[in-house]
């Protein structure tokens, strides 16, 4: 996850792919949870608050369960390895690819002018890759949004593979959601939920907080009064209550037949929100910044000596004399 904001992360990257890694990494995965602080500065004009954004995110994969003792919890920036593989991987990259990504596409068309566009967004896939394969992995879970990039790091690997005559690196899988809802979680506003929409609710949020965006989420329009039919699949608060409520199909059925109001619905979820993140959030108060500089050097540790052996295999593929 990238440290973009001083609240960290949001409800859709706890859906998305935080609530996934504590699945995988509690059924016995080795998991690496990194901050992608590079990844931040594509998009972040100011970076002073970057710091503390690295260690408010670092605090929600703690307080969501990532257990430091049993999975690697790090920064990016802190393993200098993700830069060296994303410099070989640069040499066997095709331009081609990247312009390709839709992404770049549309982060390019909101910058004006070639030369305020920076390299950087163009091989933001070839140094996603380079994150993905230092720890060759078996998968990587993440929301839908993010499976074109994933798309392009197996090509990668399998042209790295080719060129160099070697079997270093094998195909990831995917690990999205089954769930549709969860995959992409929808935001305040019904758009995905995103920062750079505005319409997140936080895991950091108090629960007045949390009450106060649900209050202002979207609902169906076309329900006024409690006895209009809503429409729960495209209502923000009914997609919130799906996954958090655990009665949400008689909830959906009377909103349907117009046996309840929004504003019952809302309360229902401020409290479902509430409840099952209350635990997470009482964690999270307890992390001091120590406590999260410790870990993080702790899990840079344990990043750096398989991104070393990776390392030593793609450097010897390549055929590079040996220090
Ligand atoms: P953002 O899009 O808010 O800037 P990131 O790019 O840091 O978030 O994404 C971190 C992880 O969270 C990625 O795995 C991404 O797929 C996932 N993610 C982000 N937003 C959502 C969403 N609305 N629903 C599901 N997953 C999401």
């Amino acid at each position: 996850m990238r440290p973009t904001n001083p609240r960290g992360g949001h409800l859709g990257n706890y859906e998305g792919a935080l609530r996934n890694w504590v699945n995988l990494q509690n059924e016995g995965y080795d998991m690496f949870c990194m901050v992608a602080d590079w990844h931040a500065l594509t998009t972040l004009d100011d970076t002073e608050s970057l710091a503390q954004n690295t260690i408010e995110i670092t605090k929600d994969y703690v307080a969501a369960g990532i257990d430091p003792s049993k999975s690697a919890i790090f920064v990016q920036s802190h393993v200098k390895e993700h830069a060296e593989l994303h410099v070989l991987f640069s040499m066997v990259t095709p331009l081609g690819w990247l312009e390709r990504t839709p992404t770049y596409k549309e982060k390019k068309d909101e910058i004006e002018g070639v030369e305020r566009e920076p390299y950087g967004l163009l091989g933001y896939p070839v140094l996603q890759t380079a994150d993905i394969l230092l720890y060759r992995p078996y998968g990587v879970p993440v929301g839908r949004d993010q499976a074109p990039h994933l798309e392009i790091g197996n090509d990668i690997g399998l042209r790295f593979n080719r060129l160099f005559n070697t079997d270093v690196f094998e195909t990831y899988k995917y690990l999205i959601p089954e769930d549709e809802t969860r995959a992409k979680l929808p935001g305040l506003d019904m758009r995905k939920m995103s920062k750079s929409y505005d319409n997140c609710i936080f895991l950091s949020e108090t629960e007045d907080e949390t009450a106060a965006k649900v209050k202002s989420a979207y609902t169906t329009p076309s329900k006024i009064k409690k006895t209009d039919p809503g429409i729960p699949e495209g209502c923000a608060v009914c997609q919130y209550l799906k996954i958090y409520s655990p009665d949400w199909q008689t909830l959906w059925d009377e909103d349907r037949k117009g046996e309840r109001g929004c504003m019952q619905n809302k309360t229902a979820c401020i409290e479902a929100i509430n409840e099952y993140f209350r635990p997470i959030r009482e964690r999270r108060n307890a992390l001091t910044n120590d406590d999260v500089q410790d870990i993080l050097k702790e899990g840079a540790k344990k990043a750096r000596e398989v991104a070393g052996e990776t390392m030593d295999k793609v450097r010897s593929a390549m055929g590079l004399l040996r220090d």
